[in-house]
């Protein structure tokens, strides 16, 4: 049997998104770009995006593991709790 990487394994995760609400709560007008530099490197579902000097965010592929919160100590995320009921990231794989 073929061993499956990373990126299978997160492909048989199931979401039920709730696209009205986010769970994180970002602040986009945040400036220190090393600051931002650290959630777009550590955020393992890519929902931070840094163009042209604007940050920009999206729950909808959040894997809720919280790293984002701690590493930003308050100043770009401003809250974060898990998704309410059923909504949120279903893991298939770990
Ligand atoms: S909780 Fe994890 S997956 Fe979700 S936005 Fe933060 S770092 Fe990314």
């Amino acid at each position: 049997m073929k061993k499956m990487t990373i990126e299978d394994k997160l492909g048989l995760n199931l979401f039920h998104t709730d696209e009205e609400n986010s769970h994180i709560e970002v602040d986009l007008e945040f400036k220190d770009e090393a600051e931002i530099r650290k959630l777009l490197l550590a955020c393992p579902a890519e929902c931070y995006k840094y163009e042209d000097g604007k940050l920009s965010f999206s729950w909808l592929g959040c894997l809720e593991c919280g790293t984002c919160r701690v590493l930003s100590h308050g100043k770009i995320v401003k809250d974060w709790h898990h998704p309410m009921g059923e909504i949120g990231v279903q893991y298939r794989q770990g």
